[in-house]
């Protein structure tokens, strides 16, 4: 109970136990029993920006300034990709994606951990998208776009390809979109198989990523001269 009256009382389906969830505990209920709460109704307030009320954009300036770029500056948003697919590489990288592994985290049932892609190993983001043998398969069309993409021990690392990659500023940003496309693939190709019982074969899924990533990195790269057959032999100057 704090000096205005307020007392907590909770109902737990399952009550904290672990070291975190009772950190997390206090640390709400301190939240609460600092605040002054009165008998009005409750009403959403927007704090990001200016009076004018909720804008994306200001809610974009906070993400990128807020979590990504302190973030060791792993993850920059690709102005050639969707907002979905920078949305899910930027959850891949923040371990944000419903994994089988980030489930159990979460305390969600999930029947098996093994990844339903290779059948063997737990299912978390860096085996799905780099360790497992057949997202390693994918990943071979770094051959095809002449680019060395370093997978390292984990999908943290490859998100840094823009930083470290040496080369035009062209050059960075084909190679981050086309391994946002990459992890975009992945995805979908797991969650066919896990959800709707389809096995793609991982030449199939590379065939994919170079018609994805042709038909969004074309026109916003202002590549228009560049030729679908031009792509397939990634003709194209950088
Ligand atoms: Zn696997």
């Amino acid at each position: 109970m704090n000096e205005n009256g307020v007392c907590l009382k909770w109902n737990w389906i399952k009550a904290p136990d672990l070291n975190q969830e009772i950190m997390d505990k206090a640390s709400c209920e301190q939240i609460l029993l600092d605040h002054n709460l009165s008998n009005g109704s409750d009403k959403w307030l927007w704090l990001g920006g200016n009076e004018d009320g909720f804008a994306v954009k200001d809610l974009r300036r906070i993400i990128d300034k807020e979590l990504l770029i302190c973030d060791n500056e792993i993850f920059k948003w690709s102005k050639w990709m969707l907002k979905k697919v920078n949305f899910l590489a930027w959850r891949a990288g923040m371990d944000r994606l419903p994994t089988k592994e980030a489930l159990i985290k979460r305390n969600v049932g999930v029947s098996s951990l093994t990844c339903d892609l290779c059948g063997h190993d737990s299912e978390s983001a860096d085996h799905l998208f780099v360790k497992c043998s057949y997202a390693l398969t994918i990943w071979r069309l770094s051959k095809w776009c002449k680019m060395d993409i370093g997978l390292g021990d984990g999908i943290r690392e490859v998100l840094m390809f823009k930083k470290m990659a040496k080369g035009s500023q062209m050059f960075k940003n084909i190679g981050q979109s086309l391994i946002f496309t990459t992890i975009w693939a992945i995805w979908k190709a797991r969650n066919d198989r896990i959800f709707n019982n389809i096995r793609k074969d991982p030449s199939d899924v590379i065939g994919e990523i170079k018609v994805l990533s042709f038909l969004w990195i074309i026109n916003r790269a202002k590549l228009n001269l560049v030729e679908w057959k031009d792509w397939c032999n990634f003709d194209i100057s950088l």
